[in-house]
């Protein structure tokens, strides 16, 4: 097992945990770009967005169910943004499915 986030997952790798059940885990990112920023990731290895299909898609939809229960646990009461990078051009750096929630202060206006 080669990946990062599934060494993190399986607890071979410390993580700053904040959530996580049968299908998801969550944990702070090591380098916050903001003063929120958590990464939510699928306990199933998914390459990243591209790997989602038919089949696969309901992790997704779990994914979007977690993210508003963390954002209102981390009182991100004000808004947040959720991204996630898919491969070179937007310099995804794990290849491991991952949401990033980012918040706690007005963010950027521009995303690219
Ligand atoms: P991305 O660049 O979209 O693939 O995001 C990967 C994120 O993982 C980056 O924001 C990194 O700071 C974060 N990251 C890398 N290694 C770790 C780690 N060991 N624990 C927590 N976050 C990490």
């Amino acid at each position: 097992m080669d990946c990062l986030f599934c060494r993190i997952i399986a607890g071979e790798i410390p993580s700053n945990k904040v959530y996580e059940d049968d299908q998801v885990y969550a944990f702070r990112d090591i380098a916050p770009q903001a003063p929120t920023h958590i990464l939510v990731i699928p306990k199933e290895h998914l390459s990243g967005v591209s790997d989602i299909t038919p089949e696969n898609s309901a992790i997704v939809a779990h994914i979007f169910e977690v993210i508003p229960a963390i954002a209102r646990a981390e009182g991100l009461t004000n808004g947040y943004r959720v991204v996630s990078n898919c491969g070179p051009d937007a310099c995804q750096s794990v290849p491991h499915l991952h949401f990033h929630i980012l918040g706690g202060r007005k963010l950027g206006e521009t995303m690219a």
